[in-house]
């Protein structure tokens, strides 16, 4: 039977709470535990996949195909477990079980309640595979406090009281303000943050207080005082210069040891550090940098491309260059005459995946600007398609290449262009069909998860990959028709990358280029810092030769 790690947060919102249950997770790992991190989201959206990136940042898929908190992202990135459906929950999908349920009559009869039957089953939800790992980690999102979160912090006060003494540890997240004025961290906040959380059942057994500096020997005192907690157990949190310096920084303020110590185990294992250590010396000594244009649409909120930013910052690791990436917001370049202004002096340029029309002018002129001025290019799903759109029309001349999904229906009833972007509707995953109509649901609907694609042995992805078959994480409703294969290799295209079947387009290439590869799926949702996705890797090299630095 796992033990349950329930991490919570105060205070404020964005204090780190996914990074700090990221990093733990990873220092458990070090010391040779097996861990599974959740998290428990309280809005009502079933999942995140039909929310605008601006809302809530980018939505990450796991393989099994579930559309997920960027969290998980964090999680995965910190531990190499691949996060899966059941690690990640809204109140929306807990909702809607309990009432399909109710609808199928399983309640007997009864009045359905917050408490029990939803509460019932967010435990239900939080003991899903537990005899599978050592440590349960269930991260709650928002704040102590919110309304929405009240059944989640019932649920996981409960299950405590369910579960033999021992097996569950509280981590609370608060903040510890500076006031300028008086120079000092005010503890104020984090003690009234205590007292809301203890109201509603919980003691937090550890507090992790986020700073903008060293949390002073007095201060401490004072937080364990009146907040009821051990004073070893009071971690310190300062600000640090990267998110892969977190694990160090967290064991060194002796959070895996608080953790470990209030489960009452003893001895505990010593961890193996040296992999965070080598993370440490990659990130810190870096010789040079190459400049990385994203040319996308969500360019206002940084989470929106969350997990490109990192594998891009893994890319420099490995190659112990800095990567500096800009935020070009593709309307900028809608009309094609500025594109050149706005590119000119970037090492290399990337596309991201993207949904609906806005911006995709300008998306298509960065694609054409990296093809004829030799810029390393690499196009992300919506960046792959607008790619072969790019090229389509510019080296093609099919000057009505264009995709289903922006697409006009003529008098006749037919789409206003050649559709070499088509909206697929069948497919197979392993030996099953799947189909789609256009009526369907939006969520949850589109091709995702993990998929598996050959490579041609001779191939530029090939070489990069060290391999001619992967698995690569999906989430599309569009594909590169392959029936326009042939006017699209004459336009210099390479399908460098297909599905088992020979039907979907995975990658494409350009012939004669020194890097431009678009690919239909998300790499970056693969990369870790300790093994950066070989794309990522290889990009960045590209972009230091352009930049003339090897
Ligand atoms: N909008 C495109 C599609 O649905 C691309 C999606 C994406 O970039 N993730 O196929």
């Amino acid at each position: 039977m796992a033990r349950f790690v329930f991490i919570t947060g105060g205070v404020v919102s964005s204090l780190g709470k996914g990074l700090a249950t990221a990093a733990l997770g990873a220092l458990l790992k070090a010391r040779g535990y097996t861990v599974r991190l959740r998290k428990l989201d309280p809005y009502l959206n079933v999942d995140p996949g039909t929310m605008s990136p601006f809302e809530h940042g980018e939505v990450f898929v796991t393989d099994d195909g579930a559309e997920t908190d960027l969290d998980l992202g964090h999680y995965e990135r910190f531990t190499h477990v691949s996060a899966r459906s059941s690690d990640s929950v809204s109140a929306g999908r807990i909702y809607s079980n309990v009432l399909e349920k109710e609808r199928r009559g399983d309640y007997l009869g009864k009045t359905i309640q917050v408490i029990p039957h939803v509460t019932d089953e967010i435990k239900d939800f939080i003991a899903t595979g537990e005899d599978e790992v050592d440590f349960m980690l269930c991260e709650i999102g928002g704040t102590v406090g919110d309304i929405e979160g009240l059944p989640f912090f019932e649920a996981i006060r409960q299950f405590s009281q369910d579960r033999p003494d021992g097996k569950c540890v509280f981590v609370h997240l608060t903040l510890l303000p500076y006031n300028s004025a008086s120079c000092e961290l005010k503890t104020k906040p984090t003690q009234h943050s205590v007292k809301e959380l203890r109201s509603i059942g919980i003691a937090p057994h550890v507090l992790v207080c986020r700073s903008e500096r060293e949390i002073p020997e007095n201060e401490r005192r004072k937080v364990s005082l009146f907040c009821n907690v051990r004073r070893e157990w009071i971690i310190g949190a300062p600000d640090l210069d990267s998110i892969y310096d977190a694990p160090l920084a967290y064991h060194e303020a002796g959070l895996d040891q608080a953790v470990l110590d209030a489960f009452r185990i003893e001895p505990c294992p010593r961890p193996d550090l040296s992999v965070w250590e080598n993370v440490f010396d990659r990130v810190h000594n870096r010789e040079g940098q190459v400049k990385i244009a994203i040319v996308g649409k969500y360019t206002r909120l940084e989470d929106a491309y969350k997990s490109i930013a990192e594998a891009l910052v893994h890319g420099g690791m490995y190659n112990r260059v800095k990567v500096v990436a800009d935020w070009v917001d593709a309307e900028q370049l809608e009309n094609g005459v500025d594109a050149p202004s706005k590119l000119v002096g970037f090492d290399g340029i990337l596309v991201p995946g993207g949904f609906g029309k806005r911006g995709t002018n300008g998306m298509i002129a960065a694609a054409r600007f990296a093809r004829e001025r030799k810029v390393p290019y690499l196009g992300i799903c919506l960046g792959m398609q607008l790619a072969v759109i790019e090229a389509a029309r510019n080296v093609g001349q099919i000057w009505t290449a264009g995709s289903e999904e922006f697409a006009n229906e003529n008098e006749n009833g037919c789409a206003d262009i050649s559709p070499v972007i088509y909206h697929l509707k069948e497919w197979v995953k392993g030996n099953t069909k799947l189909k789609r109509t256009v009526d369907d649901n939006k969520g949850g609907t589109m091709r995702l998860g993990a998929y598996d694609a050959v490579l041609g042995p001779e191939s530029k992805v090939a070489e990069i990959y060290n391999s001619t078959s992967i698995s690569e994480r999906h989430r599309h409703r569009y594909e590169v028709d392959v029936r326009y294969r042939e006017q699209l290799e004459a336009c210099g295209l390479i399908f460098s990358g297909m599905s088992p079947d020979g039907r979907l387009p995975e990658i494409v290439e350009l012939n004669g280029h020194p890097w431009y590869i678009g690919v239909q799926f998300h790499p970056e949702l693969k990369s870790r810092p300790f093994d950066p996705h070989p794309l990522f890797r290889d990009f960045i090299r590209a972009a230091m030769e352009q930049s003339r630095l090897v």
